[in-house]
């Protein structure tokens, strides 16, 4: 691939013609042939910005032109402290024993208290409610273990939530993450009754994801997810949405095939993770082929709905649509929270049980060390010569401590790959804008 930058403004020779992409004010455009000659050779792992020695043409004229432009509708994605999405860990039990599992191996993360109680998690929440500004939207995502292990808790909350901002210009989402298995008629009538977005955890076929996901008994867990799915699907108008989530390494490379098994199902939407412990390079190689692939049978097949379907491009899409810089990755520690099985307060889902990384509990919170989450993360993480900055936002702190030892210090592995999505999706944008 002949990638090219001059600036703010990055280049690619495709099918369609020479796709330039202006970062800093997330416009998509073609490009002569003239300018792209004059803008100097990068690759997917270049953060910096080269050197680009122009002519004294007209074509350097307009791309030192558009370089110097700012788009007025740009919205900057710079975000305030004021915590409005919290994640809850309802079990920290799972039935499932995942190869790769963040909480442990079994959802417990190595301890013994493995749900939530309840009546310690509804004042917590009333706290945060409570601070809630007219206006806002609310978000809570039930993740576990295996949430579904206890939907007596979820629907408790579920109704206090819903009681406590009953008559207040506040509107709450629900989320779900769950392997599927546990989809009994209660679990649907709970599920129906929420209006809740649901992520069905599934690497792929039985095969594959037997192996990567097995249960604890032995039992084939995929043929339960997909059951799980099935029933899902048959009340998914009563549902926020449906998709289905797959986590890809050196183990399982099935990204292609797991598409097609995933668009068989009936789901809205797909997700496609390439494994947050994975440091194979070659294994990143085949992933991002892979998904170069999809992307192209989902075009293929229905265009911009069809590839809007896979969630990473979706994003991107969105973000180009609205002319919204995103300089967060995640919230963490500035709109986000995660709450554990005690009711200890946390950044990011992923770190639960590391005491160092407690940053309150029930109704109070350290704000001393939330205070170093502040600023954004394109900042904390240097990535202001990132052509892909405002489309990425500086990356997981989590993805980059576990590769790099520091939250801060970028995984050069992540960079790639998310810079590689993302000139796909820039790729398909312009092409899709094109059609319009
Ligand atoms: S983390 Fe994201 S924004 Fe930062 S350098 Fe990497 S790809 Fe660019
Ligand atoms: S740091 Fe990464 S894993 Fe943690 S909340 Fe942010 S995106 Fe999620």
């Amino acid at each position: 691939m002949d990638l090219r930058r001059f600036q703010d403004i990055i280049a690619v020779q495709t099918n369609d013609g020479i796709i330039a992409y202006h970062s800093r004010n997330l416009e998509v455009a073609e490009l002569s042939p003239e300018a792209y000659e004059q803008m100097a050779k990068i690759n997917l792992r270049t953060s910096g910005i080269p050197f680009a020695q122009l002519n004294a043409d007209e074509a350097a004229a307009s791309l030192t032109g558009w370089q110097q432009e700012d788009n007025l509708d740009v919205k900057s994605g710079h975000i305030e402290f004021g915590i409005k999405s919290l994640t809850v860990n309802v079990t920290q039990v799972c039935n499932l024993k995942c190869v790769y599992c963040a909480a442990g191996g079994d959802g417990t993360y190595g301890d013994p208290v493995n749900r939530i109680n309840v009546e310690k998690t509804l004042p917590q929440l009333k706290f945060f409610l409570e601070k809630l500004k007219d206006g806002s939207t609310f978000s809570l995502s039930f993740v576990g273990g295996e949430p579904l292990l206890y939907p007596e808790a979820i629907c408790l909350i579920y109704d206090y939530v819903m009681l406590q901002t009953a008559g207040r210009n506040i509107r709450s989402r629900f989320m779900i993450t769950t392997n599927g298995t546990l989809i009994t008629d209660k679990v649907l009538d709970i599920l129906r009754a929420m209006k809740i977005h649901i992520t069905v955890s599934l690497d792929g076929e039985s095969t594959i994801n037997d192996q990567v996901r097995p249960s604890k008994d032995g039992r084939s867990s995929t043929a339960l997810t997909v059951d799980g799915i099935k029933k899902l699907v048959g009340i998914k108008s009563n549902l926020a949405s449906l998709g289905i989530a797959g986590v890809y390494s050196a183990k399982n490379l099935e990204v292609k095939k797991s598409y097609l098994f995933f668009k068989s199902l009936g789901v809205d939407w797909f997700e496609f993770n390439f494994s947050y412990t994975e440091k194979d390079m070659a294994a990143q190689t085949e992933y991002l082929s892979q998904m170069k692939e999809i992307a192209q049978l989902a075009w293929d097949a229905g265009g911009e709905a069809e590839f809007r379907r896979i969630k990473a491009f979706n994003l991107y899409f969105q973000t180009l649509d609205s002319q919204q810089r995103i300089e967060n990755f995640c919230g963490a520690g500035k709109t986000f929270l995660m709450i554990d099985a005690k009711n200890q307060l946390y950044t990011c889902p992923w770190v639960v049980g590391e005491k160092d990384e407690i940053v309150g509990i029930g109704a109070s919170l350290d704000l001393e060390k939330l205070d170093k989450y502040q600023k954004p993360l394109i900042e904390l993480n240097n990535c202001q010569t990132c052509w892909a900055r405002f489309l990425c936002g500086g990356g997981c702190m989590y993805i980059h401590r576990e590769h790099s030892g520091d939250k801060h210090k970028k995984d050069e592995l992540f960079c790639e790959r998310t810079r590689s999505l993302i000139l796909l999706a820039i790729m398909y944008y312009k092409r899709a804008r094109a059609e319009q």
